[in-house]
C-alpha cells in the first residue's frame, strides 16, 4: 500500500457510521476488558453505547496515562507568523474571502514576539501560518526557524502541506513536529468547506502524513475540526489513519488534538455540537485504544473543562495563546484566527497543573539532541 488513500478508499462513510452507532453494551464491555485492543474496540468506545461507562473509561484512561507518561504535562505556545491565506475555509477567520488586514511578521517582529514568549518560560514553540505560498513558503519557514531556533529546544510547524523534499529540507533547521489536520474525512463535506485554493484538494491533504513519514519527521499531529461532521465517524477515520501511520512509519511519534469549532469574525455555526461529556469520552477512548499516543488540548476549551480533563489522558496543553500574528508583543489587538476560551496565563496554568499533583514540562526533549544546523 503506497499511501493511506488506498486504505481510506476501501471504506464507505455511511457504513462506518452505521457500524459505530450499532455497537451494544456487550461490545463496550469487551473493549474495556480486552488486553489487546483494535479499531473495532475504538468504535465501541466512541459509540453512544459507551456513554453510560464514562466513569470506568475515565479511570482506565487515567491509569494508562500515568503508567506511560507519569504525572507530567507538556506546555507549548503557538506563534502565528502570518494570517495571509489563499484558501477559502468556511470556518476560519483568515479565509481569503474574509476582508481583514493581512500581516506577515518581519524578522524584527518575530524576534519581538520571541522575546515576550521566552519571558513566559516556554521552550516549545509551534509556528503557525495561513496558506499563502507566494509569501509564506519554504524559504520563509527556513528563515523563521533560523531566527527562532536558538531560543527554543523544540520547534513545531502548522502550515500548508508541503512536498516530501520540502519537509526534508526543513529538518536541518531543527524541525521536530508537523501538525496537519484533515478537518473532516467526509469527502463531500470537505469540498463544501474548502471551495477554493490548494486546500480544496482532499487527497493531497490526506496523503500529507505519508509524505511526512517518508521525510522522517520526528512527530506528526493529526485530528479533525469537531463540528463539521459527525464526530464519531470522523474520529474513527482519524484512529484508522493513526494506526496505518504507526505501522508504515514506526520511527515517528504521533499526537492527536480535538479542536472544537469556535466562534470567529464572520463565523460558521457547527453542523454537529459535541458536548463536554462527549469530548471526555473521545479523549478516554483514544487513550484506552492507544497507550503511546500524545493527546493535546488547546486554549479553545474553557477553563472549567481544561481543569477537569487534565488528569484523564491529556499529555500536552497550550497556555496564554494568541491566535493573531504579532499577538504577544507587536499588535495585540489584530484579528484572531478564532476566539480563545481559556485566557489564563502560562503561570496560572502551571500552577493549576501543580495543584493537581502533576509536573509542568516546558519542553519535550533536550536541545542537545537537536540535529546540528548544517545545511
Ligand atoms: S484554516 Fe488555514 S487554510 Fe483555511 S483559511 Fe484558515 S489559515 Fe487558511
Amino acid at each position: 500500500m503506497s499511501s493511506f488513500k488506498d486504505l481510506f478508499n476501501t471504506y464507505c462513510w455511511d457504513e462506518v457510521k452505521e457500524s459505530i452507532y450499532s455497537n451494544t453494551e456487550a461490545d463496550v464491555l469487551q473493549a474495556l476488558q480486552s488486553t489487546k485492543r483494535n479499531i473495532e474496540d475504538f468504535k465501541a468506545l466512541i459509540s453512544p453505547a459507551a456513554e453510560p461507562f464514562l466513569e470506568e473509561m475515565a479511570q482506565l484512561s487515567q491509569q494508562i496515562s500515568q503508567k506511560r507518561f507519569g504525572k507530567t504535562m507538556q506546555l507549548y505556545v503557538p506563534l502565528y507568523l502570518s494570517n495571509e491565506c489563499n484558501n477559502i475555509c468556511t470556518y476560519c477567520g483568515f479565509s481569503f474571502d474574509n476582508k481583514v488586514r493581512r500581516k506577515t511578521l518581519t524578522d524584527r517582529e518575530i524576534l519581538q514576539e520571541v522575546e515576550t514568549i521566552k519571558k513566559k518560560g516556554y521552550d516549545h514553540i509551534l509556528l503557525v501560518t495561513g496558506e499563502a505560498n507566494q509569501t509564506v513558503h519554504v524559504d520563509y519557514f527556513k528563515n523563521a526557524m533560523e531566527l527562532v531556533r536558538p531560543h527554543f529546544s523544540n520547534v513545531s510547524l502548522e502550515v500548508q502541506p508541503l512536498e516530501q523534499d520540502e519537509y526534508e529540507a526543513l529538518l536541518p533547521y531543527g524541525l521536530h513536529a508537523v501538525l496537519v489536520y484533515q478537518e473532516t474525512y467526509h469527502r463531500e463535506d470537505y469540498k463544501k468547506h474548502h471551495p477554493k485554493g490548494k486546500k480544496s484538494n482532499f487527497d493531497y491533504r490526506l496523503e500529507t502524513p505519508d509524505r511526512l513519514g517518508k521525510a522522517g519527521i520526528h512527530k506528526m499531529g493529526l485530528g479533525v475540526l469537531i463540528g463539521l461532521e459527525d464526530w464519531r465517524t470522523d474520529s474513527f477515520f482519524t484512529a484508522l489513519h493513526l494506526s496505518y501511520l504507526e505501522k508504515a512509519y514506526w520511527q515517528s511519534k504521533y499526537s492527536i488534538s480535538f479542536p472544537r469549532l469556535r466562534p470567529f469574525s464572520g463565523g460558521l455555526e457547527p453542523k454537529v455540537n459535541m458536548n463536554d461529556r462527549e469530548l471526555v469520552q473521545l479523549i478516554c477512548a483514544y487513550r484506552i485504544f492507544n497507550e503511546e499516543i500524545e493527546l493535546s488540548i488547546s486554549t479553545r476549551e474553557s477553563e472549567i473543562f481544561r481543569n477537569n480533563v487534565l488528569k484523564l489522558g491529556i499529555t500536552s496543553m497550550s497556555a496564554g495563546s494568541k491566535t493573531n500574528p504579532g499577538g504577544y508583543a507587536v499588535e495585540p489587538e489584530a484579528l484572531k484566527q478564532f476566539e480563545i476560551s481559556d485566557e489564563r496565563s502560562p503561570e496560572q496554568i502551571a500552577q493549576l497543573i501543580k495543584s493537581q499533583g502533576y509536573e509542568p514540562v516546558w519542553k519535550d526533549w533536550d536541545s542537545s539532541l537537536t540535529i546540528p544546523l548544517d545545511k
